[in-house]
């Protein structure tokens, strides 16, 4: 007899599959979906079932499965289809699509419980009740609807999951008497789920002692010393403390603590390490309010969408402040009163708190129901969540860009909030991005996207002004707020009248004065952080460049020393030019350490702070200052992009903008259009009270269309220029790009294989497909490496898809190492 044999994905850079034998003892355990311990190279690792196969590929030895890590898949069909798309469309190895696919790694922590459903229920209650016939088979009966008559010998088993309350773990109800296979066939009838259960690793828990304040009639003896320096520790000073802490402060040994645990002078007990709940979610939820006409007319169109029942891409384009989220959650709530689930993607992990919060106040009673995924979380909560929602118990899933995996059936929607991010877009293997994923995975499962936005990106604008997304607008602000007031402060002007280039004007500093008046509060954006970003030599103009790129170091005054914001290497602060001795060096350009520096000195009363990833390094400081500034204890709060996002603060009257609009001379087609998008989205944070708001940009390019535009605050507009521009330049929406980085640490091998490349693409350029290169990249050297590039353009994906591939396996033909290649289909990055 012949081996069943499997295509498996494993997770290597490699782009062929791999195939093995099933051994018998797996044979009728292992599905497609499956995630299997398979041995390669030298090691075991973990891949998903593919697909099985007749043939064995020719002259290849085969090796054997060694373990199946899932008893449900992991993977369901639309998932394993998805992730195909994926593989093809952006070029990626198949196993590395399905590893950011599943959820991580925890098997070791992982158990499968069988309970009984609501079909199996019912079935065993009218067996037991009305003594129906049992069947002698477990497959007879074939449709499960009708499923009210059960196989003998499963009924022993279905009692006990029915008195269990949290079912059976899979290896006792194999043990009550039904093998495995059997087992599925119950599944597959609905009378049992066989669940995958995400163990928490044992809480670590930590010892917390307390001062026990004695009983009255005690309190006359007097306490000694060390008594006395621990009450003062435990109860004025500190409050209880864990017991190692408490160790170091008081400097007492273990001996004499516990000995005071033992006569009852201080208690102790036992506490999580690391409490489940978020403790920097502040438990706000704003109230639900009722639609205004505009938000109804809205949410009429996707009710409508709904009812029709198929695939559709809806845009919600709606200013800053317009109640967008309030959509949502009627859509989603509508979505799960068809009995259907829906994803929420938002672009940045501090939302999903947010949303995630609003969300469980609508729908998850008990916090259930609702899932969040991001990848702040850890290993373990992240699985969990990922396994709750594929065994069905979370219907709504909010989450960062890889929560468009989630496993969930029956999905109605997806919406995606601010669907120009580009956090949406993945800067690794598998480069996909997750709108576009969003949209292919609603058509998957006939489901609707919705994507939302004050300032959609070019290509979602276009497809919905074409026809093909249906559009709905929102074009007021909520309560009749009015828009900010936007003003332009032309630096040049400035400059001839002060002669001094300060990066806070004589304007923003009178706006800031107002703010700090009135007892309002200001947001002032920049767009480098660190204190100066370019260090010069004043003699013979060098810069100080980073070692291992083509990039200016940072200057970072806290940290005393220059940092690569590209791959982090950091150099002492120079005393002199390392070039020509010089000691005339120069430190120039303001970033947001030195703005925070100078706001202090010039309004030293005031309360301010600085949000930037130096300052934000974890959840918790990201999360305390954006609290501290909701609640009012901050007057002025200066900070990069990490500003510009969705906040919804009510007491911001001013909204500076200090060089953001330096942004217009990145070396990329997509510049305008994101200095557009940043000035509109911080220019929105102002005004969301009911206080109105006013916003000041400071430029040196202020006839410039996207700045001009973000001063109207007219998208269309600004749309219509930028539209313009990219037909004439041959650029998305008009067509398809692609980007080819070829890059090593030796200069001469990369050379080699770019000209490689080019010798198999030349051949391939015409009217179809233009291809530019090779190039220098813009950033000619990173992390040690050196870097070419070609960019592809077409009006045919497929063609473009079809030559990438090509490209692929002809560089691997030549032996070109695969790390060598990126291959980027849709960048949003030209560096
Ligand atoms: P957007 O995402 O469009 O910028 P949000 O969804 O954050 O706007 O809503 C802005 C504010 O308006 C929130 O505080 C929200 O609670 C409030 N809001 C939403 N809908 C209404 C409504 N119909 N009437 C009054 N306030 C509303
Ligand atoms: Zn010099
Ligand atoms: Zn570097």
């Amino acid at each position: 007899m012949s081996d069943k044999l499997c295509n498996v994905g494993v997770a290597v850079p490699l782009r062929n599959s791999f195939t093995y034998k099933i051994p018998t003892r797996l044979a009728r355990e292992i599905q497609v979906g499956c995630r299997v311990l398979v041995p390669f190279g030298k090691k075991s690792t973990v891949g998903v079932v593919t697909e099985f196969i007749d043939k064995p590929p020719a002259g290849a030895k085969l090796r054997e499965i060694q373990k199946s890590l899932d008893v449900v898949p992991a993977l369901n069909p639309k998932l394993l289809e998805l992730g195909r798309w994926i593989a093809s469309y952006y070029v990626a190895p198949i196993g590395e699509v399905y590893r950011a696919m599943l959820p991580p790694l925890t098997e070791l922590h992982a158990q499968q419980r069988v309970v009984l459903t609501e079909t199996g229920r019912a079935a065993l209650d009218a067996t037991l009740s009305a003594n129906c016939a049992l069947e002698s088979d477990f497959s007879l009966q074939s449709n499960p609807l009708t499923a009210v008559s059960l196989p003998a010998q499963a009924l022993p088993l279905l009692q006990k999951l029915n008195s269990a309350k949290s079912g059976l773990l899979l290896p006792a109800a194999i043990r009550s008497g039904i093998p495995l296979p059997d087992l599925l066939k119950l599944q597959r009838r609905a009378l049992l789920e066989i669940r995958q259960d995400v163990q928490d690793r044992k809480r670590r828990m930590q010892r917390i002692i307390a001062w026990k304040d004695a009983p009255a009639a005690e309190t006359l003896k007097p306490l000694l010393e060390k008594e006395q320096l621990l009450k003062n520790l435990l109860s004025i000073e500190r409050g209880p403390l864990p017991f190692p802490q408490l160790l170091k402060l008081s400097g007492l040994s273990r001996a004499v603590i516990e000995r005071l645990l033992g006569q009852g002078k201080l208690e102790s007990w036992e506490e999580p390490l690391d409490p489940a709940e978020d403790p920097f979610d502040t438990g706000y939820t704003p109230p639900a309010h009722a639609l205004n006409t505009e938000q109804e007319r809205a949410f009429s169109a996707i009710r409508a969408r709904f009812e029709l029942g198929e695939f559709g891409v809806q845009l919600l384009h709606g200013v800053t402040g317009s109640g967008k989220t309030e959509v949502y959650l009627r859509a989603v709530q509508d979505t799960l009163a068809r009995g259907k689930t829906a994803i929420i993607l938002v672009p940045e992990i501090a939302l999903t708190l947010w949303i995630g919060r609003q969300c469980r106040a609508w729908f998850g009673a008990h916090f259930e129901g609702v899932a969040v995924l991001h990848s702040a979380l850890s290993d373990v909560e992240r699985a969990r969540e990922w396994w709750r929602v594929r065994n069905g118990e979370a219907r709504v899933v909010v989450g960062t860009r890889s929560a468009i995996f989630a496993p969930v059936e029956n999905l109605g929607l997806i919406i995606v909030d601010e669907e120009q991010e580009s956090s949406y877009k993945q800067e690794e293997t598998p480069r996909y991005h997750g709108r576009d994923v969003a949209i292919v995975r609603a058509k998957l499962e006939n489901a609707v996207a919705l994507l939302g936005s004050a300032t959609p990106s070019l290509e979602t604008y276009h497809h919905a002004r074409s026809g093909k997304y249906e559009l709905l607008s929102l074009t007021q602000r909520v309560a009749d707020r009015a828009l900010p007031s936007v003003e332009i402060l032309d630096l040049r002007e400035e400059f001839k009248q002060t002669h001094r280039t300060s990066p806070i004007s004589s304007a923003l500093r009178k706006g800031i004065e107002e703010c700090l008046a009135f007892n309002t509060q200001a947001l002032i954006l920049i767009n480098r952080r660190g204190y100066s970003w370019s260090v010069i030599c004043r003699s013979c103009g060098a810069s100080v460049q980073c070692a291992n790129c083509s990039i200016s170091m940072t200057h970072h005054k806290n940290r005393n020393r220059l940092e690569c914001h590209y791959c982090g290497s950091t150099q002492s602060i120079p005393k002199k030019c390392a070039k020509c001795d010089s000691q005339y060096v120069y430190f120039f350009g303001e970033g947001s350490e030195q703005l925070e520096e100078r706001l202090r000195k010039e309004f030293p009363k005031a309360r301010i702070a600085r949000l930037d990833r130096d300052t934000a390094r974890t959840k918790r400081q990201y999360q305390e200052t954006l609290s501290a500034f909701a609640e009012g204890a901050l007057d002025i709060l200066v900070g990069t992009q990490m500003l510009a996002k969705g906040h919804d603060f009510h007491r911001v009257t001013l909204v500076g903008v200090v060089g953001a609009d330096s942004s217009l001379n990145m070396p990329d087609f997509r510049a305008a259009e994101r200095t557009f998008q940043l000035l509109t989205q911080v220019a929105g944070r102002a005004g969301r009270g009911d206080l109105p708001g006013r916003v000041l940009i400071q430029t040196f390019y202020p006839d410039h269309y996207a700045i001009q535009d973000a001063v109207r605050q007219e998208y269309v507009a600004f749309f219509e220029r930028e539209l313009h521009f990219r037909r004439v330049m041959t650029y998305p929406p008009f067509i398809s790009l692609a980007n080819i980085i070829i890059r090593d640490r030796n200069l001469d091998k990369a050379i080699q294989w770019s000209k490689q490349l080019w010798q198999f693409l030349a051949p391939h350029a015409g009217n179809e497909i233009r291809v530019l290169g090779p190039a220098s990249a813009p950033l000619s050297r990173l992390k040690s490496e050196f870097r070419f590039q070609f960019l592809l353009k077409s009006r045919k994906k497929a063609a473009l898809a079809k030559l990438l591939s090509a490209g692929l396996a002809y560089a691997s033909a030549k032996d070109i190492p695969d790390t060598a290649l990126l291959v980027d289909m849709d960048p949003l990055q030209l560096l």
